[in-house]
This record gives structure tokens, C-alpha cells and sequence, in this order.
């Protein structure tokens, strides 16, 4: 029997699971591993509805309603259980109800080893696969003509855009999957190799730092960040799974009046469709480097404890300097500007509590992704041109203290001064000279990616900002969320009046 011809056409099922009062979880785990072989043998998608309860009747059977309603709908083929019997069990109203749901939407009872269709007159028992089938493709072909264009992006279908890496659409060589995501081997070796070092314990910082030193960037052309990093070696999507349904109502600014209010929703009403695509790697792979990486997270450093949303991306925009962020009485704040310029004069742009600029800043990346999503091209010049410029003031400043080392060392051997004297002041422009050598590297860096980055990945980026920056838990998950869209803000404040200027990367 191979579904995999497309002839039979059942595609999408749901595996309803449920422990009967003498069995144990232990049953059950084996349980769900049966319908997921079967579920595998036959490239089925599916969808887990798990029982914790041993109720016979529908109502305390939260799951079984809930899939009741979806067969109602008509999103699934077939519901796949180990026996008849964890369907019909209950009283003589629910086990009509039941039986009525499936036979109006024509939706197939799946076991390991028998089909059933309730609809068929010719033979209401349990019929063998072969003839069976046969009699069912019309129908399916009927059924999925109805289920239509909603329910597709239900029953685990790619909606969301660019594929992660390293998958691409639909195809790739001889690779073909319709309205899903296929494996480019090429990147796939990258991927693993990914995946590898975070098992041995490397940070997502370390493994992109190791890709970008040896040339491997991204496929368009950037260097890897941290964040792309885990997102990738954390994704569900590469187990072969999609999610939908985790977030409600709509995120932009300007809303349909009777739009829902945007919110994240709990992780039990996600959808989640498994099967859809190869997997690249393997559920043991997948939930150890989460305990490696939930791990990292948990040792208090001190440094991860005091990075606040805003960390190292707010800059005075009347001298250029970077704002610090203190905490007071368990508030955070953007300190004041105390910059002093060479004849001691103290620039003093104000402070601000963060969450109130963080509020701004949020409005105003909302307005850039409206007028991002409507227009066609934006241009790059503006930000190229401000880091261009920011690299040659850096090469004049360290082009003045290598001079000023060189000075410092001739007075030495002039004996203008003792040797710790000039050891004391060596020191010094030594550090100046590593900073701003630093600085030129890190500039440098930000305008090869500036010259790269093209429209497509920047959307991308926002749109997945948007979906995340409400679920991020802590400062420093929303700070690294800032950070793969922004690369500074301009801040100005002037007693009430609040100005900012953000620098989009
Ligand atoms: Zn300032």
C-alpha cells in the first residue's frame, strides 16, 4: 500500500489519544508512538490530541470536543487512533454525536490496521485497505475541493514567507513538495555542522563568530548573528513541524476598528502540524541543546542580569555618546547625558525611564514597518553614508594617538620623563588605540552587512520582531529582538519634548 502515489489522497490527520482506566502513561506514550509510525509509513501530517483524563463522556474529554469541532470543519481526512473503541466509548448521545460528526464531514477512522468510514452503505463494518481506498477517492477529491484556502493554512501548509535555513520552497534538484518546505543539501551540511557545536556546548555567539572567520555567511551574503543562530538551532520547524495559531488579532498600528486586541496565545490552543517536511534534526537533538541553552541562561551572570531592553542602543543625539542605563528602586532608567566635550562643557541631555522611550521606540518602528511594507524601495544611502563617515572620523582619531604614542615614546628617550612615568602614559594611548581599533572593525563589519542586506530579509526580520517582542520574557530577549532590527537611537530630550531618530540596520 503506498499513499505516497497521491491516488488515495488522505493527507491530513488527527491522532486522538486516550488512556483507558487500567492503563498506565506508560501505555500511552507507546500509544502515541504507534499512530506516529503510522503516521510516518504513510507521509501522513498530523496533529496530537492527547487525553490526560479517562472520562467516558464528551464533556470531560476537553480534547475530544475540541477535535469534534475541527472535524465539523472538515480540516482533517482521517483521525487515527489505536483502537475503535477510544472513539465510541460514552453514553448512547455522545457515541451518536460522534458518529454523525464524522459521517457529515466524511472524515475516515484510521487503527494500525483497519479504515473505517462511517459513510459507506455498502458496508458499515470495518473494510479492508485495498477495495476500500478505491471507493474513497472520489470523495476525498470532493472533500478537498470544499475545504478550501482557510483550512490549508491549518493543515500544516508553509505560509510564513522565507523558509528557514536550510530549507527552501517547494524545490530543490529532484526534491519536490507541494506547498511545503524541501531540504537544500548544500546548506544542509552547514546546518548540521551548526547543530553539532551546539551540542558540544557552544554558544550560538561562538558558532557564528566560527562560520563568519571562516567566510560561511548567511545565503544572502551577511554575517551570522547569535540570534539567527539560535533561532535556527531552536526552530520546531526543522523537526518537520509547523505551528500556527500562536498569536490573536493584529499587531500593526493602524487596525481594522473591530480588530482583536494582539496577543500572545498559551502554548496549548498552538496548533501544531508534525510531519510536514524532512527533518534535519532529531526531537533528542532538539530538546538538548534547549536544556543546554536554558541552562546557559539560568547561570545569574551578572552581565545577563543587567541587560535592560534598551542596553547599548540608545545615543545622545546632540553629541553622539552612548547612554547608560541604571536601575532605581527597581526601575530602570536612561541616565542623563554627562559627556564633556575638550573645554569641559557638560553636554546634558536629560535622562528618561526606559519604558516610557521604549514605548516611543515601539510606535515608531510600528510606522517604519507600515511604510516599509508599502513601499517599494527604500534606500540604503543614508545609513551607508553615516557609518561611512563614522569609520573616517575613527581613522583621523587613530591615526592622532598612534601619533600621540609615538611623542610619548621619543620624550621617553629624550628622558623628558622617569620610566614609570612613561610606562603610565604608554598605557594609556595603548588602551585608546585598541578602542577605537575595535570600533573601526565593528563599523566596518556594519557596513559590508549594510551593503548586502536587501529588502526581503530586513521585512523578514520585523515581521518576526513583531511576532516575538510581546512573548520575550526578560530584558536581555528583548534587547537581542532590538538588536536584529536596529542598529542605534538617536535620543534627544529637551524638558517634555522627546525626540528620536532610529537607525535601522
Ligand atoms: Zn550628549
Amino acid at each position: 500500500m503506498d499513499f505516497n502515489d497521491n491516488k488515495y489522497d488522505i493527507r491530513f490527520v488527527a491522532n486522538y489519544l486516550r488512556k483507558s482506566r487500567a492503563e498506565s502513561m506508560k501505555d500511552l506514550e507507546k500509544h502515541r508512538m504507534i499512530l506516529t509510525d503510522l503516521c510516518h509509513k504513510y507521509n501522513f501530517r498530523f496533529v496530537e490530541y492527547l487525553e490526560v483524563g479517562t472520562s467516558d463522556s464528551i464533556e470531560m474529554r476537553p480534547q475530544m470536543s475540541k477535535l469534534l469541532k475541527e472535524i465539523e470543519e472538515g480540516v482533517y481526512d482521517a483521525v487515527c487512533v489505536v483502537d475503535y473503541d477510544r472513539l465510541s466509548r460514552g453514553d448512547m448521545g455522545d457515541q451518536d454525536r460522534i458518529i454523525k460528526t464524522f459521517k457529515k464531514s466524511e472524515t475516515l477512522i484510521i487503527t494500525p490496521d483497519k479504515f473505517y468510514d462511517l459513510n459507506d452503505d455498502v458496508d458499515d463494518e470495518m473494510v479492508e485497505f485495498k477495495g476500500f481506498l478505491a471507493r474513497r477517492e472520489y470523495k476525498m477529491i470532493t472533500k478537498r475541493l470544499r475545504q478550501g484556502k482557510k483550512i490549508g493554512a491549518r493543515q500544516g501548509q508553509w505560509t510564513n514567507g522565507i523558509p528557514p535555513f536550510p530549507y527552501v520552497y517547494q524545490s530543490y534538484k529532484d526534491k519536490f513538495n507541494k506547498k511545503g518546505l524541501v531540504v537544500n543539501d548544500e546548506r544542509l551540511l552547514i546546518y548540521r555542522e551548526m547543530i553539532e557545536m551546539a551540542l558540544l556546548g557552544i554558544s550560538p555567539q561562538k558558532i557564528a563568530e566560527s562560520f563568519n572567520k571562516r567566510g560561511m555567511l548567511t545565503p544572502k551574503g551577511n554575517y551570522w548573528s547569535n540570534t539567527a543562530i539560535q533561532r535556527l538551532i531552536t526552530n520546531e520547524i526543522h523537526l518537520g513541524k509547523i505551528i500556527s495559531n500562536k498569536t490573536q488579532g493584529d499587531g500593526h498600528k493602524n487596525k481594522r476598528p473591530n480588530a482583536k486586541e494582539y496577543r500572545v496565545l498559551p502554548k496549548s490552543e498552538w496548533v501544531i502540524v508534525e510531519n510536514c517536511h524532512e527533518a534535519v534534526k532529531t526531537l533528542e537533538e532538539h530538546e538538548k541543546i534547549i536544556y543546554i541553552i536554558n541552562q546557559r541562561q539560568k547561570v545569574p551572570v551578572k552581565c545577563r542580569k543587567q541587560t535592560h531592553s534598551l542596553t547599548g542602543l540608545v545615543k545622545c543625539a546632540k553629541c553622539g555618546h552612548s547612554h547608560s542605563l541604571h536601575t532605581v528602586d527597581g526601575c530602570v532608567y536612561i541616565k542623563p547625558c554627562w559627556y564633556k566635550d575638550r573645554l569641559g562643557n557638560k553636554c546634558r541631555n536629560s535622562g528618561i525611564l526606559s519604558d516610557t522611550l521604549e514605548k516611543i521606540i515601539l510606535n515608531e518602528i510600528s510606522k517604519y514597518k507600515n511604510e516599509f511594507i508599502n513601499s517599494t524601495c527604500e534606500t540604503d544611502t543614508q545609513l551607508y553614508d553615516r557609518i561611512s563617515s563614522m569609520i573616517h572620523d575613527n581613522e583621523v582619531l587613530l591615526a592622532k594617538y598612534q601619533k600621540a604614542l609615538d611623542t610619548v615614546n621619543d620624550s621617553y628617550d629624550l628622558g623628558d620623563y622617569g620610566r614609570d612615568e612613561w610606562l603610565k602614559r604608554k598605557e594609556k594611548w595603548n588602551k585608546a588605540i585598541d578602542s577605537v581599533t575595535t570600533e573601526i572593525y565593528e563599523l566596518k563589519k556594519q557596513l559590508q552587512a549594510t551593503q548586502q542586506k536587501n529588502n526581503e530579509e530586513r521585512l523578514e526580520n520585523l515581521l518576526y520582531f513583531f511576532d516575538n517582542i510581546t512573548a520575550a520574557a526578560d530584558g536581555k530577549e528583548r534587547n537581542d529582538l532590538y538588536k536584529t532590527i536596529i542598529e542605534c537611537i538617536f535620543y534627544q530630550r529637551d524638558g517634555d519634548s522627546i525626540n528620536v531618530n532610529i537607525i535601522f540596520r
